[in-house]
């Protein structure tokens, strides 16, 4: 791997979003601005170090982040009911290893397309987003049944 940029990546020197859940080797931000307005509870699993893949880490640390974003998923969909998650790594702009997850809605503006495809509609449905706390206790709630059953 070659993987160490002269510029640090913007994962490196920026959280990625709203901060809502850390811990010392990965987190949990919403995203938000032009990107997260037309999903609500659009949230990106960010690991700390500037890795690329999720072969570049060991067993247990593969296992830390899924867990990771399979709590966010178990969270995402308490709080916000959606039709669909779509979970996905791609990096292939910024290439630090991160999960986006994503509440998808039937009438949302690009369903059933990825959401950086083509639009299928003007905008999505003005949907409440959920409070940060109540998302970052759903969080924490879920991880700790993810670590308990593994
Ligand atoms: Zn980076």
């Amino acid at each position: 791997m070659n993987m160490d940029p002269v510029e640090p990546c913007e994962l490196c020197r920026l959280p990625g979003g709203e901060l809502l859940w850390q811990d010392e080797l990965c987190r949990v931000v919403r995203v938000g601005g032009d990107e997260g307005r037309d999903y609500p509870g659009f949230c990106r699993v960010i690991w700390r170090a500037h890795v690329g893949e999720m072969s570049d880490l060991s067993g247990a640390d593969r296992a830390h982040l899924l867990a990771l974003v399979f709590a966010t998923e178990t969270a995402l969909r308490a709080c916000y009911r959606p039709h669909k998650i779509n979970l996905a790594s791609l990096g292939n702009v910024v290439p630090h290893l991160h999960w986006h997850v994503i509440p998808r809605f039937s009438d949302d503006r690009h369903f059933p397309a990825p959401i950086w495809a083509k639009p299928k509609r003007e905008a999505s449905p003005t949907r409440a987003e959920v409070n940060s706390t109540v998302l970052r206790q759903a969080i924490t709630q879920a991880l700790a049944g993810e670590q308990g059953s593994s």
